[in-house]
């Protein structure tokens, strides 16, 4: 089945609920129900927040109107309701999908940590006929997920080593990671910190755990750029968002604020005007999007994204090289035009870490080489990401470039461009120096 995406779907006229419209009160945290731990106290009331909804895609509403028949447009663009209603048991996912025996079988024998979950949104997405199809892989499990191969780790990038205050990973000497929840809306089955998920006695929505974070980076004046991740920080409300940026603001050599999230991809709907208004209060304030296949380009995607640049939010690219997902040149431009297309600039090419039961996803690295040779140089520069493998052990992200240098001749830099013919730049360096 093929995928309606942003660049095939045609323009639908606004329904009669297109537009401005109110729905209840954003404030309702139902997190702090879920969790029982200590929080930050939320404000006493709010006034009811007006939302625009986005516009249905074909496939959004058809896929609504089949197995969700009671649910409202509204409700659907509601992204409490559709955290709360992720599809988590495999009984519910046999409904939306043809399982495979094998996807059958790993959903109810789970080996990890890794919990399922997929927002009824993105299994809009999902080809309910075709297991090999490449978003389903990426959140479906299979049994490979329990095949554990040579040089897997639970903690490939040894960040729990690197971690000085729980929820701090302080690797780079500038910048802390700061991993202020343990949720995400959908979960991707090659996810590097999928052991986080398991610990429920290590839950990280907890005031204690957040106000040590943030006495740690107040009290290393050498840390300048904070990066909120996970799981998904924007699964907090936006009160819970907002306290933690403002706390970080307050510390003055913190000049910038990241988020990473897959959230514009698996749940556009939480991308509301009272997020961004609210996250445009924090600049400089980046965002790096998790974006696995083109096929997630979808209008509601789309709108998610040219929303958080209106509001002055820089959109970079993270995407991590899966087997048979997203490992050709084709795939991976179509993925990178579509991109800039809705101003999320590539930024991040990630060879997939290896962590238990990850064979299955994993490429050689001469793919993912092939991969940036193919788009340098035939494609805007702006579209190629940074390949980079996260080194096993700690050793951070150390990037991969195709071999264009063939060496040196008489003091002359030797080299190969993209369509493979050979040049020459007279180096500047001390041996290259004779005057003829
Ligand atoms: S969204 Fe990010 S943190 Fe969450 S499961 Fe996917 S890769 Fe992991």
């Amino acid at each position: 089945m093929e995928n309606e995406t942003l660049f095939n779907e045609e323009s639908e006229p606004p329904g009669p609920s297109t537009g401005l419209v109110a729905v209840r009160n954003e404030a309702t945290d139902f997190l702090s129900l879920s969790t029982g731990n200590a929080l930050p106290p939320l404000p006493k009331s709010k006034p009811e927040r007006l939302y625009f909804p986005f516009k249905d895609s074909h496939r959004a509403r058809a896929f609504r109107k089949k197995h969700y028949p009671g649910i409202s447009r509204i409700e659907w663009y509601d992204w409490h309701w559709q955290f709360q209603n992720a599809i988590r048991d495999v009984h519910t996912l046999d409904t939306l999908i043809h399982l495979s025996d094998n996807e059958r079988q790993a959903m109810m024998h789970p080996s990890g940590d890794l919990p399922v979950a997929i927002t009824p949104y993105y299994a809009s997405l999902l080809d309910p006929e075709d297991p090999s199809s490449p978003l389903r892989r990426s959140v479906v499990p299979v049994v490979d997920e329990c095949l554990h191969t040579k040089g897997e780790e639970e903690d490939p990038l040894c960040e729990d080593a690197d971690s000085p205050v729980p929820g701090i990973v302080h690797r780079y000497p500038d910048r802390v990671l700061f991993l202020v929840t343990d949720l995400c809306s959908t979960y991707c089955r090659y996810c590097t910190r999928s052991r986080i998920f398991g610990r429920q006695h290590q839950c990280f929505i907890d005031t204690a755990k957040w106000e040590r974070a943030l006495a740690y980076i107040a009290s290393n004046t050498n840390i300048r750029d904070v990066l909120l991740s996970g799981g998904d920080p924007l699964t907090l409300s936006d009160d819970r968002l907002e306290w933690l940026l403002s706390r970080l603001k307050e510390i003055p050599h913190v000049e910038l604020l990241r988020i990473g999230t897959k959230v514009p991809a698996v749940l556009p709907q939480r991308i509301t005007p009272a997020l961004v208004s609210m996250l445009k209060k924090y600049h400089p304030l980046w965002m790096s999007i998790h974006v696995t296949h083109p096929d997630e380009l979808t209008p509601e995607m789309s709108a998610a994204c040219i929303r958080l640049a209106d509001a002055g939010i820089p959109l970079g690219s993270q995407t991590v090289l899966l087997s048979g997902i997203n490992d050709s040149v084709a795939t991976m431009t179509r993925l990178v035009h579509g991109l800039l297309q809705i101003r999320v600039r590539p930024y991040y090419l990630y060879q997939c870490d290896p962590i238990p039961g990850s064979s299955h996803f994993r490429t050689p690295i001469s793919k993912g080489l092939e991969i940036i040779q193919g788009l340098r140089g035939h494609t805007t520069g702006y579209a190629v990401p940074t390949y980079v493998v996260d080194a096993p052990g700690g050793g951070g992200k150390i990037p991969l470039l195709p071999d264009y240098v063939v060496g040196w001749d008489k003091g002359d830099l030797l080299m190969r461009n993209y369509e493979g013919n050979l040049f020459r730049y007279p180096d500047n360096s001390a041996d290259s120096k004779d005057i003829h």
